[in-house]
């Protein structure tokens, strides 16, 4: 992987994608944590307030975020799209975020994975980023020649709920068991208290990490989807299986 100016030469600097304010911290905290305590650099980008969710106002939902990227060591920035609960696909979306892509310039991006059972706007930004990642290579697309291309070196994608995870994409799983790495996403998910005070979404992200911790022989452990197939040098790069029983 290439060296990114905005990290250590041997660390891939990261970008996040989220539909609503809690979306990143859910789906792919605890790999944050794990990459900016590296040295890693981590922007995210929201796409909505969550202003049509059950709990919390925009102003708050917010605030919850810019706390909760903070204690991740990451920085953020809310775009407008469509609003929540009423993002399309359409190509000028893909093509803004290919422009952020263009600025920020990251070697990896996360983004919510494609499965349909799931809260539409995670879906349609999942194919809005996967969109945006090919338009931000291309060389000739009018919108976005104020600044040169950008190839990432990866997608991933992450899954806010079990039924989020991509039956039909092999998955990676993140070590995340140092317990510092472990208290600083607790603490990032906590920070969205308009959402944890309904429902026990922390329990539910600690419990899916933990299954797969223990399916790897670790303490807990994050799945993430690459979008294309992942390659290595050689087989020496490719780690160990998670099979543990
Ligand atoms: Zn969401």
């Amino acid at each position: 992987m290439k060296p990114s100016p905005n990290c250590l030469p041997e660390l891939p600097a990261l970008l996040a994608f989220g539909a609503h304010p809690d979306d990143i911290e859910f789906g792919c905290g605890g790999v944050i944590a794990r990459a900016t305590r590296s040295g890693c650099s981590a922007h995210f980008v929201v796409c909505s307030r969550g202003e049509a969710g059950s709990h919390g106002s925009p102003a708050q939902r917010t605030a919850e975020a810019e706390k909760s990227a903070a204690l991740l060591g990451a920085t953020v920035e809310f775009i407008e799209l469509d609003g929540d609960a009423h993002l399309e696909a359409r190509a000028a979306h893909a093509i803004k975020l290919a422009g952020i892509l263009r600025r920020v310039r990251p070697d990896i991006a996360l983004a919510p994975s494609l499965a349909g059972n799931q809260h539409p706007d995670h879906r349609r930004l999942g194919q809005l980023a996967r969109d945006a990642s090919r338009l931000a290579r291309y060389a000739g697309v009018p919108e976005l020649r104020a600044s040169p291309p950008h190839a990432i070196s990866q997608l991933l994608f992450y899954a806010v709920t079990p039924e989020a995870e991509p039956a039909d994409l092999a998955r990676v799983l993140i070590d995340v068991s140092p317990p510092e790495i472990v208290a600083a996403w607790t603490a990032a998910m906590e920070a969205h208290g308009s959402q944890t005070a309904a429902r026990s979404y922390v329990e539910l992200q600690l419990t899916r990490a933990r299954l797969n911790g223990l399916r790897a022989g670790l303490g807990h452990a994050m799945a993430l989807f690459p979008s294309d197939p992942c390659v290595h040098d050689s087989l020496a790069q490719l780690g160990r299986g998670a099979r543990h029983f």
